[in-house]
């Protein structure tokens, strides 16, 4: 039994305000977000991040960064700047345990991580 927040999202068992679905991708708006545009794109199939990535997956980065370009551009993001965050393990703050990206955007920000 998978018990997974993101896959049930993925699969449709769990409502989400989808802005971008493919067969092994989909994207979806944050639920609580930290710019005008904050949307999260993860693969459907269950792989906990970036780090647990292994050689038959390594597709799902092309997968991904695609759906990303798709979603800038539905987003309006595409010329004005987005930024591409992906959280991995415990210090990096992850609280989902499952592959996603954050692309954020629509408006200017600064840059310190840490
Ligand atoms: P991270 O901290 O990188 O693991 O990111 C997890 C993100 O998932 C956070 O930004 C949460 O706001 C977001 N989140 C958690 N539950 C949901 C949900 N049901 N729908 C949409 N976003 C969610
Ligand atoms: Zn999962």
């Amino acid at each position: 039994m998978n018990d997974c927040l993101f896959c049930k999202i993925g699969a449709g068992q769990i409502k989400s305000d989808v802005v971008y679905e493919d067969q092994r991708v989909m994207a979806f708006r944050d639920l609580t977000p930290k710019a005008p545009v904050h949307i999260l794109i993860i693969p459907k199939k269950h792989i906990e991040r970036v780090s647990a990535v292994t050689e038959p997956d390594f597709g799902i980065f092309a997968d991904l960064h695609r759906a990303a370009q798709h979603v800038a551009k539905s987003q309006n993001v595409f010329e004005s700047g987005f930024r591409l965050i992906t959280n991995n393990g415990k210090d990096a703050g992850q609280t989902v345990n499952h592959l996603h990206y954050h692309l954020l955007g629509g408006k200017a920000m600064t840059w310190s991580p840490v």
